[in-house]
């Protein structure tokens, strides 16, 4: 049963967050993970003679103030030894593909480094080869060999970008308890209790805590969630209700909208999505997870600006809930089992609280 490996995944973070350095390991390779300073440039200094690729893009140098150092990088792509990717979700689904589909047949070694932390592609093996459309599901590609956790790049970016990670690792537990409900399985509580303790701790603490323990911190959530789908294998235990409604809140919007107004971060979108299951479900309040704490996070860390307060207010939920559906039909959720009144009394809980 794989809820017994989970004790392996806490073990391995507790030692990482000791050492800040730490080596996991099972049946899809090896991953090495390292968190500090500078741990990208000192990455860099030794790979003076190796040729490698770099994936970056220019808003994410101009955030971090890199140094020229990457300028060194190799353009010849069937050479490369090893490629790098600094940034986001588009950066690292670029280089996943690119391996992906170049270079099956030879070892190169991939360094994911997440700048901002605010979503969780640095650590899974999941991109696609149309990223942005929403309809089609992101595939198995690969993992990386190696995760630079750079906290002295992370503290240059703008902190607002990294508080979206946390709406992923929110939507972790409601990912979680979709995953274990609809397939009839008591939900991990030891596993629940963590993520409760450190997100409601990220949330409530998020200017109280020192901006380095604080990026710690999160990046031990965000490894924690993507370790638990690794184990799993099946990415669909951190990929649950939340997301779906991520996906029929972005899509509905780009449908609708056409992007008139402002088109939001994945982390953004989950965090959207978990406020709706924390709405639909209200019976899996646990501590921190409640829809009354989650709007009173998003407001004041800035997530919930008035924009996607009135579109949530405007938003049919019962279209959404049924789109969720449509963009993932194979995937099984509890959102499937929702009645209709269901929904109409999320929609009234909703709609009272984000007009106070
Ligand atoms: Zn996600």
């Amino acid at each position: 049963m794989f809820f017994e490996k989970f004790d392996a995944v806490i073990a391995f973070l507790r030692k990482l967050h000791c050492n800040n350095y730490g080596i996991w390991k099972d049946t899809y390779g090896i991953t090495l993970i390292r968190i500090g300073e500078n741990v990208l440039n000192k990455h860099l200094r030794k790979l003076n003679k190796q040729k490698y690729a770099v994936v970056i893009s220019p808003t994410i140098i101009q955030k971090i103030n890199i140094s020229s150092n990457l300028s060194m990088s190799c353009n010849c792509i069937r050479d490369l030894n090893s490629i790098l990717s600094i940034g986001g979700a588009l950066e690292h689904n670029f280089a996943k593909e690119l391996i992906f589909t170049h270079h099956k047949d030879k070892e190169v070694h991939y360094v994911a480094v997440p700048v901002p932390l605010s979503n969780d592609s640095f650590c899974t093996n999941r991109s696609s080869h149309c990223l942005g459309r929403i309809e089609i599901p992101t595939r198995e590609t690969l993992y990386p060999s190696e995760i630079l956790i750079d906290i002295s790049l992370l503290k240059n970016v703008n902190q607002r970008l990294n508080l979206m990670g946390l709406g992923e690792a929110i939507g972790f537990y409601y990912s979680l308890m979709d995953y274990c409900i609809v397939r009839k399985m008591l939900p991990p509580k030891k596993i629940m209790t963590i993520i409760e303790r450190q997100v409601s701790k990220l949330a409530l603490h998020s200017k109280r805590l020192n901006k380095r323990n604080w990026l710690k911190k999160l990046s031990m959530v965000l490894l924690l969630k993507c370790l638990v789908m690794r184990i799993n294998r099946d990415n669909q235990i951190g990929a649950g209700g939340d997301h779906l409604l991520a996906y029929a809140f972005e899509h509905s919007q780009k449908i609708y909208n056409k992007y008139s107004v402002k088109k939001f971060t994945h982390g953004e979108y989950v965090f959207i999505g978990s406020i709706l299951m924390a709405s639909l479900f209200p019976e899996w309040q646990f501590g921190f997870f409640s829809l009354k704490n989650l709007l009173n996070f998003g407001r004041t860390a800035g997530l919930l600006k008035n924009q996607v307060i009135s579109l949530l207010v405007k938003q049919p939920k019962m279209a959404l809930v049924k789109l969720s559906l449509q963009l993932r039909p194979r995937r099984p959720t509890v959102l499937s089992l929702l009645s209709s009144k269901q929904i109409e009394n999320a929609r009234i809980k909703l709609n009272e609280y984000l007009k106070l």
